[in-house]
C-alpha cells in the first residue's frame, strides 16, 4: 500500500518532517496518560485507540487509519494523552516532536484552521458516542423503556426531592398475568412482542414526566413524581383497562380469556419513608391482586 488516499492538509504538511518508524501489531505506541512528546502520523496500518473504562478492560473507541493525525492535542496543551494507542496491525508511522510541531503549526493560520476542524470533528463525535452508550446504559434492549438500575437511582433522587418538597411521590408495579402460560403456548419470540406492546401501552398512559421501567422480566414500574395514591390508582387503572381492551394476538388461549395485569401501587410518604420500602408495599399490594384474581390493581384500600 502507497501513500493513504484521503490525506488531509495537515497530513501532507506535517509528513516531511516526520521520522520513519514501524510499530508491530499488538504493540503499544504509547498509554492514557502518558505525557505528549509526539505527534505521529499515521502512513501505513490501523491503530486502535484506546480509553480505559470501570472495568479495567479497556474500550475502543474508535480506529486510526492511514492519513491520520494522532496525538496532536496532548502536545497542543502540553497534557497527557487522552487515550492510549495500540497498533492493530503493522503500521508504518512518522513521527514529529511536540516543539518541533509547535514551531512549525505557529506560523500556519492555514494549519490552525485545519487542526480546529479535526478537533472538532472528534469532540462531536466523541460527544455522540458518549451521549449514545448514556443512552444504552438506562435503557431496556427490548422495550426501549428505562431498566431497573436507572428506576432505582431515580426513585432515590425523587424521594429525596419530594423530603424537601413536601410532595409526594407514588409508584406502580405491573406484572402480566400468566405470562409463562403464554410463552409456554406461543412461544418466546411472541412472549417478546407482547412485553414490547405492553411497554409502550405503559409508556403512553404514564403521564408527561413519569418515569416508565422494565422491572425485571415481565414486570414493570411507573415512578409518578407529585402523584397522591389516589391518583397513582387512577394512571394504573387505566392502563390496565386498555391492557385489557387491546386485542393481543393468541391472548385467546390465556387463562383468563386474554392478556391482562395486576398491579400495586404505594404512595410516599403515607405508604413508606425510603424507596426500599415503598417498593416493597407495592409489591405486597401486587401480590394481593394476583391473589384476588388477576386483572386488578391493589392500592391498599383507596378508591379510585
Ligand atoms: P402470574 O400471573 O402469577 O404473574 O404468572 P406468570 O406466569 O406471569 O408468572 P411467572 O413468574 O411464573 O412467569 C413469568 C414468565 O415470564 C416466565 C418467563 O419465561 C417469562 N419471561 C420473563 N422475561 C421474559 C422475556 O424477556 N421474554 C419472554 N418472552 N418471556 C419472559
Ligand atoms: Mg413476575
Ligand atoms: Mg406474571
Amino acid at each position: 500500500m502507497g501513500a493513504p488516499e484521503a490525506v488531509n492538509d495537515l497530513y501532507r504538511e506535517l509528513l516531511p518532517l516526520g521520522r520513519e518508524g514501524v510499530v508491530q501489531a499488538g504493540e503499544e505506541l504509547w498509554q492514557e496518560g502518558a505525557k505528549g512528546e509526539t505527534v505521529v502520523l499515521l502512513v501505513e496500518g490501523t491503530f486502535e485507540i484506546l480509553q480505559s473504562s470501570p472495568t479495567g478492560e479497556p474500550v475502543v473507541l474508535r480506529m486510526a487509519r492511514a492519513g491520520d493525525v494522532l496525538g496532536e492535542m496532548a502536545c497542543l496543551d502540553g497534557g497527557a494523552r487522552s487515550a492510549g494507542l495500540r497498533a492493530a496491525t503493522d503500521c508504518r508511522i512518522r513521527t514529529i516532536g511536540a516543539k518541533q510541531f509547535l514551531d512549525f503549526i505557529r506560523d500556519r493560520p492555514d494549519l490552525m484552521g485545519e487542526l480546529f476542524r479535526i478537533e472538532s470533528q472528534r469532540i462531536r463525535s466523541l460527544s455522540r458516542m458518549v451521549t449514545q452508550s448514556q443512552h444504552r446504559a438506562i435503557t431496556d434492549r427490548l422495550t426501549s423503556l428505562y431498566n431497573y438500575g436507572f428506576f432505582i437511582e431515580r426513585l432515590d433522587l425523587e424521594l429525596d426531592r419530594a423530603v424537601q418538597m413536601r410532595d409526594a411521590v407514588s409508584v406502580v408495579l405491573f406484572d402480566i398475568d400468566h405470562f409463562k402460560a403464554y410463552n409456554d403456548t406461543h412461544g418466546h419470540p411472541a412472549g417478546n412482542v407482547v412485553l414490547v406492546q405492553v411497554s409502550d401501552l405503559l409508556r403512553g398512559t404514564a403521564r408527561r414526566g413519569d418515569i416508565v421501567a422494565r422491572f425485571g422480566g415481565e414486570e414493570f414500574v411507573i415512578l409518578l413524581y407529585g402523584a397522591s395514591l389516589k391518583e397513582a390508582l387512577q394512571v394504573a387503572e387505566t392502563a390496565r383497562a386498555r391492557i385489557e381492551a387491546m386485542d393481543f394476538a393468541g391472548g385467546e388461549t390465556q387463562p383468563l380469556g386474554r392478556v391482562t395485569i395486576s398491579g400495586g401501587v404505594a404512595c410516599f410518604p403515607g405508604d413508606a419513608r425510603g424507596s426500599t420500602d415503598l417498593l416493597k408495599a407495592a409489591d405486597v399490594r401486587l401480590y394481593r391482586a394476583k391473589a384476588e384474581g388477576r386483572n386488578r390493581v391493589d392500592s391498599g384500600g383507596v378508591a379510585a
